[in-house]
């Protein structure tokens, strides 16, 4: 087993991060682990070395989108359509804790709401204007 990075010089461990065999001046230990170069700014930056990192439950940000853009236009089908995917995307989250965007399915869930109502008063006033 040699360095990865040094040919000829014998491997003292394997880094913790990709697995591939490192000589002592390679390896650099952090909170008890051995990581090399590379590795170690992913260890040190306080990213995951899993894989399966954070990813944004896209339906987070369509429901904010469409309950913004509804409050403007065609929130009578925007705001109810924001209101559940912002209800989905909760469900999605609750259901799979590699999903981020809380914030903005609640955000997308209460301007929802708000437009709703903005729009369903604004059509009631249109009606009894007439
Ligand atoms: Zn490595
Ligand atoms: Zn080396």
């Amino acid at each position: 087993m040699q360095c990865k990075n040094h040919a000829g010089v014998p491997a003292a461990d394997r880094c913790t991060g990709c697995a591939e065999p490192f000589c002592g001046n390679c390896l650099v230990e952090i909170h008890g682990a051995k990581y090399c170069g590379s590795c170690k700014v992913l260890a040190v930056g306080g990213q995951p070395i899993a894989p399966e990192a954070m990813i944004e439950c896209p339906e987070a940000g369509e429901a904010l989108k469409y309950a913004l853009i509804g409050l403007f236009c065609f929130g009578i089908i925007l705001e109810p359509l924001a209101i559940s995917k912002a209800l989905k995307a909760k469900k999605m989250m609750a259901a799979n804790p590699n999903l981020s965007g809380s914030g903005k399915a609640t955000a997308g869930l209460v301007v929802g709401i708000v437009g709703l109502v903005l729009w369903v008063l604004f059509v009631i006033l249109q009606i009894a204007g007439t």
